[in-house]
């Protein structure tokens, strides 16, 4: 069972979170559990590597006003005062350590993607032991870890770091496995792991899942339950679309595209472990736990829509290569691709006219910037490429659904949809597994678009 930040915010759901974790031991699972920071906790985080480098003064206020939160939520959540002792001396501890860490960055004037990693750590090493004292509070006999005492190693990929999966699997079940054995329930830390250098490390945004169903593998649990604030995947998010309903059964496949794709932020290749030991995930609504939530599986039993599910990535932004020096010219596209793929620029969506006079592409929003002058460094002024011109407030709309496939008419009705909103689209791509078709519009366009495409194909409830 992974809970997300968002069913760890406050106290109360901390409470709540631990009397569900209770009633499941009580009828006889055996449970592991996996803890994200509590929600915005890891943003803050990041936020605060930012302007430590700028301005010393605050560095003490927000780390404060960071623990003074941790500790209500401790202090309200866990009853017992000898729990709560060893709570807060954690939180304690850890206070002094990312303060210290923070003054680091601001008198060394830099910060490197190892450190930001260590930072960003801080969120899990305080949420976790919150519940685990509440936990222990109520009774039930738990015991927390990190993600690297756990057993899980990664590259040094620090942001996106990469778990070596059959030793890290291996790891895992030695530590974990006795413990259950024992009656005990470990409690550990979503997104952090260690390199196997001993550096801090995180899978990347969302990436507790990716540390729950590393967990499930390791252990070829029955089932991973991903708990979270809405009825499991919806057809939408319902933040942008009140309409949208929860989809009973996807396959792995769907499923993947769909967190490819943005949908519940959930991490990209979170599926991949339990798509590997066949274990199938449920994601499930914290505060709704009657309702069975989402259950993604090799072989569901309902039957392929030809649109499922429409999701919208924000963090991206486009690039455009002209050149009339591309066409007919082998090998371009591949230059490009190097280029990108040597700085570890992740290219999402990719598409070229015919003619080959252009190309365009969509990369995370954070690597636009060093994308698009690696390209003119390297490209521009040589015969092949004409212009690069980018746009940084773009997203991406799909549309998901594995009934699609061989389906005529579906594009066609997307775009329709999209255009009578008045919505321009800048880019087009559809794979040749023809599971997604996606959209690239304006950010500002980005919602209407959603809530056009999901009216057009009937999705809401
Ligand atoms: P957690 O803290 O549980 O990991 P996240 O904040 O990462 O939660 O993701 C949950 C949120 O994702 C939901 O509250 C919802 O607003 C959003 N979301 C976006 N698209 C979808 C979708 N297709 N189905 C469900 N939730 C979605
Ligand atoms: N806390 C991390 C994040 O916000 C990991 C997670 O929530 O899954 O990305
Ligand atoms: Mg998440």
């Amino acid at each position: 069972m992974k809970f997300g930040g968002t069913s760890l915010g406050d106290a109360a759901s901390v409470k709540h979170v631990a009397g569900l974790i209770r009633k499941y031991v009580q009828t006889g699972y055996q449970v592991v559990v996996v803890s994200s920071a509590s929600s915005g906790v890891t943003d803050e985080l990041l936020n605060m590597c930012e302007w430590s480098l700028k301005d010393e003064k605050l560095i003490a206020d927000r780390v404060n006003a960071l623990f003074e939160k941790h500790l209500y939520m401790a202090e309200m959540s866990i009853e017992n005062c000898g729990w709560l002792n060893s709570v807060l001396e954690i939180l304690n501890s850890s206070k002094r350590e990312l303060e210290k860490l923070l003054y680091g960055i601001h008198y060394v004037k830099e910060i490197t993607p190892r450190i930001r990693d260590y930072v960003a750590s801080f969120g899990e090493v305080m949420s976790t032991p919150i519940l685990w004292g509440c936990l222990s509070s109520v009774g039930v006999k738990a015991e927390w870890l990190t993600g690297w005492d756990a057993g899980i190693v990664t590259d040094s990929n620090y942001g996106e770091a990469k778990p070596f999966i059959e030793l890290s699997k291996l790891q895992l079940r030695n530590k974990l496995q006795p413990m259950i054995d024992r009656g005990i329930i470990p409690v550990v830390t979503g997104y952090i792991a260690k390199s196997q250098d001993g550096s801090i490390t995180t899978l990347g945004r969302g990436g507790s899942d990716y540390t729950a169903t590393l967990i499930a593998a390791a252990l070829k649990a029955d089932e991973v339950w991903l708990w979270t604030d809405v009825d499991g995947l919806m057809t939408a998010d319902p933040k942008i679309e009140p309409s949208a309903g929860t989809i009973k059964e996807l396959s792995f496949e769907e499923a993947v595209e769909m967190a490819i794709l943005g949908a519940k932020r959930m991490h990209p290749r979170a599926l991949e472990p339990a798509i590997a030991d066949n274990i199938a995930v449920r994601i499930r609504n914290t505060f709704n736990p009657d309702n069975p939530g989402t259950l993604i599986t090799s072989k569901p039993t309902e039957g392929g829509d030809v649109v499922k599910a429409v999701t919208v990535t924000r963090d991206v932004g486009l690039i455009n290569v002209q050149g009339f020096g591309m066409v007919g010219t082998p090998g371009t596209a591949a230059k490009i691709f190097q280029i990108l793929g040597k700085a570890n620029i992740n290219i999402m969506m990719i598409a070229q006219t015919v003619s080959e006079s252009n190309i365009s592409m969509v990369v995370p929003r954070k690597t636009l910037m060093k994308a698009v002058s690696l390209l003119e460094t390297t490209l521009l002024g040589t015969d092949l490429v004409r212009s690069i011109s980018y746009e940084s407030d773009i997203a991406v709309v799909a549309a998901i659904g594995s009934g699609m496939r061989g389906k005529p008419g579906t594009a066609a009705r997307i775009f329709k949809a999209v255009a009578d909103e008045g919505v321009n689209v800048r880019m087009i791509a559809q794979g040749s597994s023809e599971l997604n078709i996606s959209i690239v519009v304006k950010d500002d366009d980005c919602e209407k678009a959603v809530r056009a495409i999901h009216k057009a194909f009937h999705l809401g409830r």
